[in-house]
């Protein structure tokens, strides 16, 4: 599960709790953390391809990321 980009991971150096919203709260400040990242399209790969379904990654909700996990691997949320 020891990806080399989750070395660079800026969400690291910044408060977890923004990308655990609670129901109802913004992702937005995560995601403005995900927009300075450079490793976003590797996080939002895996995320994706590992059926991630809590938190922000790669620039995206958990409802936006449940949405793309079930593009991906077409089931249901
Ligand atoms: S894209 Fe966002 S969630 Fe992913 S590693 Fe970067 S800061 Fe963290």
């Amino acid at each position: 599960m020891n990806s080399s980009w989750e070395d660079d991971a800026l969400c690291a150096q910044t408060d977890p709790e923004a990308f655990h919203p609670r129901p109802g709260g913004t992702s937005r400040p995560a995601k403005k953390v995900c927009d300075r990242c450079s490793v976003r399209p590797e996080c939002l790969e895996y995320a994706i391809s590992s059926e991630q379904r809590f938190g922000v990654w790669g620039g995206v909700s958990q409802q936006e990321l449940r949405r793309l996990v079930q593009a991906r691997h077409g089931e249901a949320a």
